[in-house]
């Protein structure tokens, strides 16, 4: 006799580029600094700080070309666009030079961020989430595979609000790369296949409001088109 989900199971999903195929997304890990204009436009202690980790749900994640609502409990929503890097295989304690063994693909992400309460938290020394971690603050593009974008090291990461570019970077400006940033991260927690990490982002964060859309692109791996909703939630 086989069991019965008495809740139904939840299963979160992107598209890859280039096929019908789905990438499964299993945690999605946000890399908390990694630009260095971005450290200084929000005065982080100290510039040369390890990178920390924290973590959205899998379920924040929301695809390419969707209206997502402007979330409860903030007066100041705000865009960060970022590389993504999807991972297709298992590994603890990887070193940097191995690292890149564990990529799927590359997508174009936003982390995005309820800054008044991302505030709050730091001034108090407690945990990021209420800032972070909450419905539809992952939006991510299609999964665009290895095969056809090659080890993504630099290139011009933009994001446009209302056609008005807000902020302007390059993959080759990362503070840590991408192989270290596995690397590191696989000394904390174990990594699977269909774990996303969003990689840190470039000056120029700001506020967001109903009804606006929001353009990022990184060359050579893709675009994400994402609108704010205008309707009261
Ligand atoms: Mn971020």
């Amino acid at each position: 006799m086989s069991n019965r989900f008495v809740v139904p199971p939840s299963l979160h999903a992107l598209p890859v580029v280039g096929s019908t195929d789905l990438f499964a997304v299993r945690r999605i890990y946000c890399v908390g600094r990694n630009y260095l204009d971005h450290v200084r436009e929000m005065k982080e202690a100290d510039e040369r700080d390890p990178p920390f980790f924290f973590q959205k749900p899998a379920d924040a994640v929301v695809q390419d070309g969707a209206t997502i609502a402007y979330p409860m409990d903030t007066e100041d929503f705000q865009h960060e666009i970022e590389l993504v890097v999807a991972l297709k295989g298992s590994a603890r304690r990887i070193s940097v030079e191995a690292a890149n063994s564990l990529i799927f693909g590359y997508a174009v992400g936003l982390d995005m961020t309820r800054r008044d309460r991302q505030r709050e938290a730091r001034e108090r020394r407690i945990a990021w989430e209420i800032g972070k971690s909450f419905d539809q603050s992952a939006p991510c593009s299609a999964i665009n595979p290895l095969s056809s974008t090659g080890h993504v090291q630099s290139g011009a990461i933009t994001l446009s609000v209302n056609g008005i570019e807000r902020q302007r970077g390059d993959i080759s400006d990362l503070i840590w790369d991408v192989a270290e940033i596995i690397s590191k991260l696989s000394h904390q927690y174990e990594l699977k296949p269909g774990d996303l990490i969003f990689t840190g982002t470039p000056a120029g964060v700001g506020a967001v409001h109903p009804g606006d859309r929001l353009d990022g692109s990184i060359n050579g791996v893709g675009r994400l088109t994402i609108t704010i909703s205008s309707q009261e939630t």
